[in-house]
């Protein structure tokens, strides 16, 4: 199996270890610019660059990274949430590092914006 690039953004990430939730070789983090009032990415330790890698994880594995998003999602409180995964640059992949976006509340296009929501101080 080929080794990650240096460059990583999620290893480094998985190693400073920085996240709201971790289990079983998974880590859960908030996405640092949310699409909606509960955006979470959910990353497996182990670097492969995309889904398309998929098969690199053992079966098992697999499970339970599929778990450990359901789990993640019910312990943010959210029950209907959608789960997407981005395969590749032109379907909107940024990170080359196997990541699956959880999104619960409100999305973006019906949050206020920070205007909106800016308080007046004079
Ligand atoms: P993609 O576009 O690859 O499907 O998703 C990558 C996600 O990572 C984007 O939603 C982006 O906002 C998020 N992201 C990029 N850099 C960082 C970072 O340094 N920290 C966190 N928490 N999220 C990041
Ligand atoms: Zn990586």
């Amino acid at each position: 199996m080929p080794s990650p690039p240096d460059d990583c953004l999620f290893c480094s990430i998985v190693r400073q270890g920085t996240y709201v939730r971790k289990a079983n070789g998974f880590v859960a983090i908030e996405d640092i610019n949310p699409h909606a009032e509960v955006h979470l990415l959910i990353i497996p330790e182990r670097h492969v660059d995309s889904f398309r890698e998929i098969s690199e994880f053992p079966a098992r594995e697999a499970k339970r990274m599929l778990e450990f998003v359901a789990d993640t999602a019910r312990q943010a409180g959210l029950t209907d949430y959608r789960v997407q995964v981005n395969v590749g640059a032109s379907a909107g992949q940024t990170v080359f590092h196997l990541h699956w976006h959880v999104l619960g509340g409100r999305t973006s296009a019906d949050m206020p914006t920070k205007t909106e929501t800016a308080v007046e101080v004079m």
